[in-house]
């Protein structure tokens, strides 16, 4: 038997209807990427994403098409998600930090027809757009007095039909647009993973699974949301929906005040102060910025009640300094671009807020529970369920209607265990709190004598050192050990320090056959496009290096050998300094390797592919 309760489909639209009528006087506050600070509210953001609507039809876009965004969080890149997405388009958001390979080979794949850039990363549509065979029309999010007299492509783009004013068209256009009545599954957003292992992939967002998500995370225990909230989210749109904060800040009808460009600490903190802001949200590396600044300039935060960290572990010391130094409370956080992309946070229960707060420390640090919407199961590589008992560690296995089951185009097969759980390639356990914690990423774990060692929980340690700026663990190949994790730190600036002090930080906080081999102090530790360390180049770069023990072994049995002076790598590795030398050279290669950009062929052949989905009647 059905019930008898009204559908109404799940579709995104709903959330900007809801917020221009409700909160129609609410602000959204920019720092516009043409520099002064700049004031909208949801009433204007919603008429001019219907006239957004209204010129991407003129420009013959249609439902299912994919229009791209390479654009920074602002009202005119909100405004033109919902035109997007009200008229049944998908909105494609690329991210600017990729190599321009990358970003070219994404919207080829994606086979955007438009795309809407800032003008900071015109220059790389410029040098791509000859590339892009699908892309016909490239919008620029200014206005006329900022267009610029020559934009050309760097080579003959032949579908490519011109540089189109973003303010002109939103001008040029009526409000008057009809949204939604589409079914709830169609899909409204692209979103591809960075690509950290093998090709970028692409997750296609429906509007069912947005709106879902919008509701999971306004729970009290989630993000907590509420219309008296003044929200920074300093995680770009362009980083996994931004965390969704783009849906429920209007969906609750808080104040939303968007960081455009800059996002150093003293930027964030001029945000955070003259706008009153509550609540943020961004991942560690920004967080490190900003107290760093705070540090220097003695600024305080008065209003700021809670900020979301994730994307990456959180450390220790950015909890403590947010709570002890300045009452902000920290939701430590874990989630994926596949997963919408909340999946578990460090909430504290009824029972564990009653103890000390330095008993707490260990839940806070970990990555937590999963609301209600969202299911996890850790296994063995067989598959077979481990306990919750907090130690024993396995895969990280998730469900739910804001879970990918499948990346566009069936890149990578299928994804889900037969079970439908989608598998995070995370290593983590589970406690008897239900509070999860990452291990570590299944491709980064030390994997030493046939144990796992976690290369996350040693490097959030040793950050702990008052010298330590930055750290990284890796592991190196070992004869005996098969790997021997190596710590990889950057001090902060004018430090010097040994590698025995570091070690002897460590004593007594991992166990013993965690301890690293060596410890290697290096300039700078790479960070990948979404702010993370980039452990894939950094073993790239540490490719040649040989722990400090079997460097002397190796010199010797190449002497033994050939009387020739040994390999340089062997040399070079055998102590610390030496090794830093090896870890920044002049690349060789480019940093990482970009994928090659498809030819024109394989992208008609998957404009086919999608012609032949949509006449099976399958989205897009
Ligand atoms: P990618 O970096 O692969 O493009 P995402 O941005 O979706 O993709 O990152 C998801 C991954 O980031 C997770 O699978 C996990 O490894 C890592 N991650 C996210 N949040 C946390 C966290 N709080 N602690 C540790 N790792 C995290």
């Amino acid at each position: 038997m059905q019930g008898l309760m009204q559908h109404g489909a799940l579709t995104v639209d709903k959330i900007i209807d809801h917020a221009a009528l409700w909160h129609g006087g609410r602000e959204v506050v920019t720092r516009s990427v043409e520099g002064p600070i700049v004031r909208t509210t949801y009433g204007a953001i919603h008429d001019r994403a219907k006239r957004v609507s209204n010129a991407l039809l003129g420009l013959g876009i249609k439902p299912g098409d994919r229009v791209g965004t390479l654009a920074w969080n602002t009202a005119r890149h909100m405004e033109a998600w919902y035109g997007i997405m009200g008229v049944g388009a998908v909105c494609h958001t690329l991210n600017p930090r990729l190599f321009p390979e990358q970003i070219a080979w994404i919207a080829n794949h994606a086979g955007d027809r438009a795309i809407f850039v800032d003008l900071t990363f015109l220059p790389i549509i410029a040098g791509v757009l000859h590339h892009l065979p699908t892309v016909e029309h490239v919008v620029l999010f200014t206005d006329r007095a900022h267009m610029p007299a020559d934009f050309k492509p760097a080579g003959e783009a032949p579908n490519f039909k011109g540089l189109l004013c973003y303010e002109d068209l939103v001008a040029e256009h009526s409000a008057d647009c009809a949204w939604g009545g589409f079914d709830e599954g169609t899909a409204a957003g692209l979103c591809y993973t960075s690509g950290t292992t093998g090709d970028p992939k692409g997750v296609l967002y429906s509007h069912r699974s947005n709106f879902l998500h919008t509701l999971i995370t306004l729970q009290p225990d989630v993000m907590g949301l509420s219309q008296k909230d003044v929200i920074l989210p300093v995680v770009p749109m362009f980083h996994a929906n931004a965390w969704g904060v783009a849906f429920s800040a209007p969906g609750t009808g808080a104040k939303m005040v968007m960081p455009g460009a800059k996002m150093d600490g003293a930027s964030i903190y001029e945000l955070l102060d003259t706008e009153g802001v509550t609540f943020s949200a961004a991942v560690p590396t920004v967080w490190q910025m900003l107290l760093q600044h705070l540090k220097e300039s003695g600024g305080k935060l008065p209003n700021l009640r809670k900020v979301v960290i994730g994307g990456a572990a959180c450390p220790e010391v950015i909890i403590r300094a947010f709570q002890e130094d300045y009452d902000v409370e920290v939701v430590h956080a874990w989630g994926m671009t596949e997963t919408s992309p909340v999946g578990t946070l460090s909430v504290m229960t009824d029972e564990l807020e009653k103890l000390p707060y330095d008993q707490q420390m260990p839940y806070r640090l970990k990555q937590g529970r999963p609301p209600l919407g969202v299911e996890l199961k850790l296994t063995d590589d067989a598959g077979q369920r481990l306990p919750h008992d907090g130690k024993s560690f396995g895969n990280l296995k998730i469900r739910g209607p804001i879970i990918a089951a499948e990346y566009f185009r069936g890149a990578g097969g299928r994804i889900l265990d037969d079970e439908g759980f989608f598998d995070t390639g995370d290593v983590a356990t589970i406690d008897d709190h239900g509070f999860m914690q990452i291990t570590d990423r299944a491709k980064d774990v030390v994997k030493s004598g046939g144990e796992w060692i976690s290369s996350i929980d040693i490097e959030n340690i040793a950050l702990g050192h008052p010298k330590a700026a930055m750290t990284a663990v890796i592991g190196v190949p070992h004869p005996k050990w098969d790997e021997r994790p190596i710590l990889l730190v950057k001090l902060k600036d004018g430090e010097t320090a040994t590698k025995e002090e570091f070690l002897e930080f460590l004593q007594g906080k991992i166990a013993k056959w965690w301890m690293p081999d060596d410890v290697v102090f290096v300039d700078e530790i790479p960070l990948g496009a979404t702010g993370k360390i980039d452990k894939k180049l950094i073993r790239q770069r540490m490719k040649n290096y040989v722990l400090p023990g079997l460097a002397a072994a190796t010199v010797a049995r190449a002497e033994e050998a050939a009387p020739e002076p040994p390999p340089p790598a062997a040399l070079a590795a055998a102590d610390g300094a030496q090794a830093a030398r090896i870890y920044a050279p002049e690349p060789e290669e480019p940093l990482s390797e970009p994928p090659p950009i498809p030819e024109p062929e394989v992208v008609e052949a998957l404009a086919h592919a999608d012609a032949d989905a949509e006449a099976e009647g399958a989205t897009p």
